[in-house]
């Protein structure tokens, strides 16, 4: 392994899916890392997730693309579907289109999936580079390197980057606290076993219910042996939680969606055990760091999931980190070019996902007959390319650095 970097180690607080194909990335290089990580065992909580193909490039690069595609389901299309009367606009034409168009598929897969190919490609390569029950607290730097205080004790580096989430303590020592703002939306999670759906339900496609606040998204995961949902919607009062892991019930779930196709109805009951997430809103950043301190993935961009693109922004960071160690020599300026790299995409895509909050939630999904010419106007051809293409498209092995 060789490269032209002064950077001899990178610490990296957080190893979820961005701080995990940062690490992979980098050792890939010929950059040592070490992973400190809050959890004491490495698993995600069950979800899943879009990884479109600007995000599968990323695993194709860092050699997991045939891993991935042994759980990953690609998806044969999208559709968009009405609220109360089950209409479906089939708007996206996948599956081999989309290796055509863009290079790669368009999977669906399983958080947990996911996160083990990423974590087993780092340990292949270096056994021990990821320390679980390691909290990060807080860090200092100097003209030489970086400190970084966790729980266990203290290690040192040439750079340290955040990957440790929203609410990420290496952000709040570079900036100080956020203040998010309340989105009046909570996601509803869960997964549902195929085997208890009906045939016609049990498709590689991906689902978006739209109607007057509130969506609802479901895809297949884990081979197709999972659906995952997730239902969006107004209507939860103040409460304001912003977690993974907080648990909420089936029927309280239902209640939010009365009148609702009984397609949706019946994937909502299917559901062993819901959980939930308040959605907040965080502006795009100015900058994301300072001096041999970096952020990247939801430390620095956390996203309103309505591109499903939150995930694949922070493995789009964690390779962009890579390239740009690799091609330069000062620590300092590589960091820098790193992030000149990735703001305005990355800003981008969250203004973007926010802007369809309106689109998903529109009023005027109430009535039918406004409703279908609504969707035939918002989902036409061009208005999908115009808000999807350049994501896709994008390719963060090749885009300037
Ligand atoms: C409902 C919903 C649906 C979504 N759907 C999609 C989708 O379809 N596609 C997509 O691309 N994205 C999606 N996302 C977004 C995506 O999940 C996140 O953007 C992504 O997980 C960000 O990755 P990350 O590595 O930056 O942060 P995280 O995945 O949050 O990982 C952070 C890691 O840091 C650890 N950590 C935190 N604090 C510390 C500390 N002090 N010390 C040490 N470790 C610490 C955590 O334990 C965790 O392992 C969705 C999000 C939500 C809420």
């Amino acid at each position: 392994m060789s490269n032209s970097s002064n950077v001899q180690k990178v610490l990296i607080a957080g190893g979820g899916l961005g701080g995990m194909t940062a690490a992979l990335s980098l050792l890939k290089k010929g950059i040592d890392v070490e992973v400190f990580e809050q959890a004491s065992e490495l698993k995600e909580v069950g979800a899943g997730l879009h990884v479109a193909p600007n995000a599968f490039r990323v695993l194709d690069e860092i050699g997991l693309a045939q891993e991935a595609l042994k759980t990953a389901c690609v998806a044969a299309g999208r559709e968009v579907r009405l609220w109360n009367t089950g209409d479906t606009w089939p708007v996206f034409d996948l599956g081999v289109k989309s290796v055509e168009q863009y290079g790669f598929p368009y999977c669906t897969m399983y958080r947990p999936d996911l996160l083990a190919i990423l974590v087993n490609g780092v340990r292949a390569i270096k056994p021990d580079a990821i320390h679980l029950k390691s909290s990060c607290q807080s860090f200092e730097q100097d003209t030489d390197g970086v400190t970084l205080h966790h729980n266990q004790g203290t290690a040192r580096g040439d750079v340290l980057i955040g990957a440790d989430g929203v609410h990420s303590k290496i952000r709040q020592g570079l900036f100080g606290n956020d203040s998010p703002i309340y989105s009046g939306l909570v996601a509803w999670r869960g997964l549902i076993p195929m085997d208890r759906l009906p045939e016609k339900m049990r498709r590689l496609v991906g689902t978006n219910w739209i109607g007057p606040g509130g969506h609802v998204v479901h895809y297949p995961v884990h081979g197709g042996k999972l659906m995952n949902l997730a239902a969006i919607s107004e209507g939860n009062g103040d409460w304001q939680e912003e977690s993974w892991n907080i648990p909420g019930s089936v029927e309280d779930c239902l209640a939010l969606f009365p009148g609702w196709h009984d397609d949706l109805k019946l994937l909502i009951k299917s559901i062993d055990s819901p959980y939930k997430w308040a959605l907040m809103i965080r502006p795009p950043m100015d900058r994301w760091g300072v001096g041999r301190v970096s952020l990247l993935g939801d430390a620095c961009h956390a996203t309103l999931p309505f591109l499903g693109q939150g995930a694949a922004m922070a493995m789009e960071d964690g390779f962009m980190l890579a390239r740009a160690l690799e091609v330069e020599s000062n620590p300092i300026t590589a960091l820098k070019r790193y992030e000149n790299a990735r703001r305005d995409r990355t800003a981008r895509i969250v203004n973007g996902s926010a802007g369809n909050t309106k689109r998903f939630h529109n009023p005027v999904l109430a009535e039918p007959e406004t409703a279908r010419a609504y969707v035939d106007r918002e989902w036409a051809p061009d208005k999908i390319a115009e808000r999807y293409e350049w994501i896709y498209t994008y390719d963060v092995t090749k885009a300037l650095i």
